[in-house]
């Protein structure tokens, strides 16, 4: 009965547990940055597996750092005139590439020629393939006054769920070629999501601004690479968010995180995209190199800085830090194999961790011995780990391990201290058991015979005087004859009560045998002993015993008293002192205290 009362203890009080860590968002914030960190691991050796190929189709036109020398040597400054872009996006076009996008802003800007930048814009509007990027950010109004953007470049989004884009919601923007703005709709914006630790490993798919939703770049240039190459066609300016926080992409699903972000699964090693210095190419188009070693035939071509003069580098959970236009790729890579991380649910993971808690909790009450258990224990959680690794690799969902961790810690941790408490409880019985009599309560004869040995030894030790008290009910055989067993047993229980009650708290009173109780007296002398055994006599003799027919009865005891070192000089001296004296009592009328001869 106690141990089901401390099971539920126990459940309530892991309970009340895990409903307190729920509810305090500064320990969530706390649990999310270490699961985060768990998350970087899982990908860290999913990259080193090389379980998932980079794309081939996508190439990423790099301005290097020797890209960044070979401009400088050439054009003088950074940014390059926008006529080169212009020659680049002629000569590529003519291999028919699938998409060409630069991670790329045209700011209005003073250096450029206005005939290079209208060179630029009319060639956006000639090819329909070419896409260039905007930022949105949230710059104070009295520097950057916010610019409208055309009504053509935002997005329709039906939100289903429960993501808030609230932290996706921008005051300001820079500000765009308006002749680009205005001739195309193929500009996206670049914003990325980075967490509390500077790790980029959410890309939104849609800002706000001015109460309107703007598309990712990556996501207008997967739609377009899918569109031009498959079957089912995805509307590029309607989306739905669905009930459970899936972006729907015909058949491809999204999983967006609450902030409406989309977590990204990270491919390859140090080998992803291929990398093509972009001076290789401006060498071509100005003709100082003949041949072209590339082939960009259905190829989806990114144009972006990776030189780190010009700084856009991005600090990946794989532990690399990669350029900004390396995460587009990557991003535009999870959508065309429809691979994004799927975040578990809360629920699911507070189940899961209730199932591991549970378990280890049975391992650990179960399993007798506390290494076996902890071993037990931490290998339950072990293989939850793997298991949540593969079920990464496989199935692209997130299980959250930390909270398990800490619902199987609290769970390892209260089931050892219940776990010894019964047992200590369980041992204080036990020993209950083993040293006391069940009909009067008293200690039993082989607790008396430990008793006496060590009241001898300590008497020894410290020069001191012990007293025993035997005792014996008169004419026992008689009263049982008379009133039946049950009777009896109700005056032994009497008897050993009055012998409680009248002697001190630190006295023995054991049960020696049948109705042969008896009595230690620790630091007490004969005169003492004797006094205490004719009181105890009188005491006796004294109560009035009620027998079931309301009927009274009384009984008497006979008494014999020895005491340490002058009647013996070991426990079995002492004993056989005090039980010729009974035997004394007996032989001269009883309900006495024998004498000694
Ligand atoms: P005396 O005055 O000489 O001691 O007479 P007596 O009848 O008490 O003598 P004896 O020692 O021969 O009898 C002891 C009786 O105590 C025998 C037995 O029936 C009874 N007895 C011993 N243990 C128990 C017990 O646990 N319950 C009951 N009801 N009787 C017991
Ligand atoms: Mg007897
Ligand atoms: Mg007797």
């Amino acid at each position: 009965m106690l141990k089901k009362i401390l099971y539920m203890i126990w459940f309530v009080l892991f309970c009340i547990a895990v409903f307190f860590s729920l509810k305090s968002t500064n320990f969530n914030a706390f649990i999310d940055m270490i699961e985060n960190r768990t998350f970087d691991l899982r990908q860290n050796i999913m990259i080193n597996a090389e379980s998932k190929k980079a794309d081939d189709d996508i190439v990423i036109i790099a301005i290097d750092e020797a890209t960044y020398e070979y401009i400088l040597d050439h054009y003088g400054e950074w940014p390059l005139p926008r006529d080169v872009y212009v020659k680049l996006i002629e000569y590529l076009e003519t291999q028919n590439p699938k998409i060409i996008a630069f991670d790329l802003m045209f700011v209005k800007s003073l250096k450029s020629p206005t005939n290079a930048d209208e060179a630029l814009i009319n060639a956006m509007k000639k090819y329909k393939n070419v896409y260039t990027a905007m930022n949105l950010d949230n710059q104070d109004e009295d520097l950057r006054t916010p610019p409208k953007l055309p009504e053509k470049l935002a997005v329709n989004v039906k939100n289903y769920s429960d993501v808030n884009f609230e932290d996706l919601t921008f005051t300001n923007c820079r500000s765009i070629l308006e002749g680009i703005l205005n001739s195309t709709e193929n500009v996206g914006m670049i914003n990325v999501s980075r967490a509390d630790d500077g790790i980029l490993r959410k890309m939104p798919l849609f800002v706000k601004y001015q109460d309107k939703y703007y598309s990712q770049l990556g996501l207008k240039v997967a739609i377009d690479a899918i569109n031009s190459s498959e079957h089912n066609k995805i509307d590029p300016h309607n989306f739905v968010i669905d009930g459970n926080s899936n972006l729907l992409l015909g058949e491809r699903k999204i999983y967006l995180d609450k902030d409406g972000s989309a977590i990204l699964n990270w491919y390859g090693n140090d080998k992803t995209y291929e990398h093509i210095p972009m001076y290789k190419l401006i060498k071509i188009i100005n003709g100082e190199s003949q041949k072209s070693e590339y082939n960009f035939k259905n190829k989806i071509i990114y144009f972006g800085t990776t030189a780190s003069a010009l700084f856009d580098i991005k600090t990946t959970p794989t532990g690399r830090t990669v350029p900004g236009v390396e995460v587009q790729a990557n991003f535009v890579n999870n959508i065309l194999d429809n691979n994004f991380i799927i975040k578990a649910d809360k629920a699911i993971t507070i189940l899961t961790g209730i199932l591991l808690a549970l378990l280890i909790g049975f391992c650990v009450m179960r399993i007798n011995s506390a290494f076996t258990a902890s071993f037990a224990s931490i290998s339950i959680y072990l293989l939850y780990i793997i298991t949540s690794y593969y079920i990464m690799k496989y199935f692209n969902i997130w299980l959250e391990v930390i909270y398990p961790l800490i619902l199987s810690t609290l769970a390892f941790v209260s089931a050892f201290i219940v776990k010894y408490i019964i047992k200590s409880r369980d041992f204080e019985q036990q020993y209950r058991l083993a040293t006391t009599d069940g009909l009067t309560d008293l200690y039993n004869h082989r607790y008396f015979q430990e008793q006496m040995k060590m009241s001898v030894e300590n008497c020894k030790r410290y020069e001191t005087e012990f007293s025993l008290i035997i005792l014996d009910i008169d004419f026992f055989k008689k009263f049982n004859d008379t009133f039946g067993h049950q009777a009896g047993d109700a005056v032994l229980r009497q008897v050993a009560h009055t012998l409680k009650k009248n002697v001190r708290a630190t006295d023995i009173v054991c049960r020696y045998g049948g109705e042969e109780m008896s009595i230690i007296l620790p630091n007490t002398g004969k005169e003492e002993a004797l006094t205490t055994a004719q009181k105890i006599c009188d005491r006796v003799a004294n109560n009035k015993i009620k027998l079931n027919n309301d009927k009274e009865s009384q009984v008497t005891i006979s008494l014999g008293v020895a005491t340490f070192p002058y009647d013996g000089q070991n426990a079995s001296a002492i004993i056989d002192c005090a039980d010729k004296r009974l035997y004394n009592a007996k032989h001269n009328g009883r309900n006495q205290v024998g004498k000694a001869e």
